[in-house]
């Protein structure tokens, strides 16, 4: 409950929101619903209001009440609706910490039982059956299946010195499926030894923070090291950016962890991936937890500007003002209409390049997006950024190519 989800710096600046209003320019839920409700400021005064009645500070001098749940539960409606892009944060004058006050926020409306019924769902799934999707965690690698020439160990082997950490969305979600395939065949020509942790993966604990259920990672990230410790590995990969940022930023520093932009860059440095000529005009989308959340923009570009043929024009906003394509922070789950409508501006961006494609380097931006031009029949391709190299390799080592 209250005060004790937050931490003292969180507090603190709370206090030092200067009412500018610089972030609900740039709030992608804001110009979706064209609501200010759904801004960082008004969130923070709100926050601010209910700080001040649960202390008893106005009950006591001023007589005024706590606030009861018929209150409280609109406000858990605002703090739910954001897709906690950082694009508040990067704007901020006064380098507030908005992402980590956000998640500090959505546990406090769970500890004071004012959120989306979502959220439970969410929990239990994670608890049953390790993934946030309720499925078979003993099918997580059966996309493999889909390659022709799969060995025999299916990529799961007793020890490698690198663990490929898949994601709940890409191991489940067939439209996205092709981003570990693609993978798996760059890693088979550019003889990388690596291994998927198959049925032992298990979520990365991301869903929960953005659920407001940091308490119940633990298990989860427990886990998970033991997993990568028996394969022996030193490094992981990882092709989400939310997995990446979780492991960075709320996993022991044990492994050498890299996104997948970052090590295919190793991969071209030491000559273990080359690439054909391959005519396309591209734009690239920054995935708000690979570019804001971990400061990685430079990664994706370089591997793009390396394909020879390929074009890159960028779009108004981008890198560290690029626009959420609305996935995040568990909003799809919570408020689909929303998300979708925060894709919109996303793909209407996208359209004014010119471009034939939109590159990206997350899943679950390919699949946001992917779902919105494909409902609206939209003339763009979507594809992540491990698609593309897989479509300019050079070298036959390539089963499912084509
Ligand atoms: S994190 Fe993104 S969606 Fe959430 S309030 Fe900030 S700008 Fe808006
Ligand atoms: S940008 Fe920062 S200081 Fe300005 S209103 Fe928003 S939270 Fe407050």
């Amino acid at each position: 409950m209250a005060q004790t989800d937050y931490t003292i710096f969180e507090i603190l600046q709370m206090d030092a929101c200067a009412g500018c209003s610089l972030c609900v320019d740039v709030c992608p839920a804001v110009s979706a619903a064209e609501d200010g409700k759904l801004s960082a400021v008004y969130r923070i005064n709100e926050l601010r209001r209910i700080m001040r009645s649960r202390t008893g500070f106005l009950q006591k001098f001023f007589g005024k009440k706590a606030l009861g749940q018929e209150l409280l539960k609109p406000f858990s409606d605002t703090v739910f609706a954001c897709t906690l892009c950082g694009g508040c944060q990067q704007v901020c004058p006064s380098g507030i910490h908005i992402k980590d006050l956000w998640l500090s926020l959505r546990q406090d409306m769970v500890h004071s039982k004012a959120y989306p019924k979502k959220v439970d769902m969410i929990g239990e799934n994670l608890a049953g059956s390790h993934n946030v999707f309720d499925e078979d965690n003993q099918e997580r690698a059966e996309w493999v299946e889909d390659l022709p020439d799969a060995p025999d160990h299916g990529f799961i082997k007793d020890q490698a010195d690198v663990v490929y950490f898949t994601g709940c969305v890409s191991s489940y979600f067939p439209m996205v499926q092709k981003i570990p395939l693609a993978l798996v065949e760059i890693f088979e020509s550019a003889r990388v030894d690596f291994t998927l942790l198959g049925e032992e993966e298990w979520c990365c604990g991301f869903p929960l923070l953005g659920a407001g259920l940091r308490d119940q990672t633990k298990d989860l990230i427990g886990h998970n090291l033991e997993a990568v410790r028996a394969k022996g590995a030193r490094k992981i990969i990882f092709s989400c950016p939310s997995c990446y940022q979780m492991w960075s930023e709320n996993y022991p520093e044990e492994f050498e962890i890299y996104h997948i932009t970052q090590f295919l860059n190793q991969l071209m440095a030491s000559g273990q991936i080359m690439f054909n000529e391959l005519p396309l005009t591209v734009t690239y989308h920054d995935p708000c937890d690979l570019g804001r959340g971990s400061g990685e923009y430079n990664a994706p570009r370089q591997i793009i500007r390396s394909i020879p043929g390929v074009e890159l024009v960028e779009m108004a906003h981008n890198r560290e003002n690029c626009l959420c394509c609305g996935g995040g922070g568990n909003l799809e789950m919570i408020d689909a209409g929303l998300s979708s409508d925060i894709a919109k501006a996303k793909i209407d961006e996208a359209l004014q390049t010119g471009a034939q494609t939109i590159v990206t380097a997350c899943q679950q931006c390919v699949r946001t997006m992917t779902t919105y031009a494909r409902r609206y029949k939209v003339a763009i391709e979507v594809m992540d950024i491990t698609q593309l190299v897989q479509k300019a390799l050079t070298g036959k080592n390539r089963p499912g190519s084509g």
